[in-house]
């Protein structure tokens, strides 16, 4: 499949790399927001929340349990993050892998337009 996040969970596309496990993989977003600004990301291709189902469901369970992990080593556990999913056109979505931003690290907007 031609995924650009799948190329990267595979390596064939270089990332710089803050997490991975058998089943998620995070890397620092290539046009950050803020100072933080790292994608979450399942290993298996699923296209958006829209995918979610009862099968594959326990991955989400899994990435949240390891964005407070990455929060806490990035030191923005304290000062505040968001944690963003875009799902389709009206929100944005460019790249249909799965992905949660983490963005922190500085005052954020409230702006969600
Ligand atoms: P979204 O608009 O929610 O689909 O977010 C896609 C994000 O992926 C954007 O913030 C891009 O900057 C980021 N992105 C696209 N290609 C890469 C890449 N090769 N490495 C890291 N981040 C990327
Ligand atoms: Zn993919």
């Amino acid at each position: 499949m031609d995924c650009i996040f799948c190329k990267i969970v595979n390596g064939e596309i270089p990332s710089t790399k803050v997490f991975e496990n058998d089943k998620v993989f995070a890397f620092r977003d290539l046009n950050p927001m803020a100072p933080t600004h790292i994608l979450v990301v399942p290993k298996e291709h699923i296209g958006s929340i829209n995918d979610v189902n009862s099968d594959n469901a326990l991955i989400i369970a899994e990435i949240f349990k390891i964005i407070p992990e990455i929060a806490k080593k990035e030191n923005i556990e304290n000062s505040g993050y968001r944690v963003v999913s875009n799902c389709g056109d009206d929100a944005g979505q460019t790249v249909h892998h799965l992905h949660f931003h983490i963005i922190g690290g500085k005052k954020l907007s409230d702006n969600m337009d």
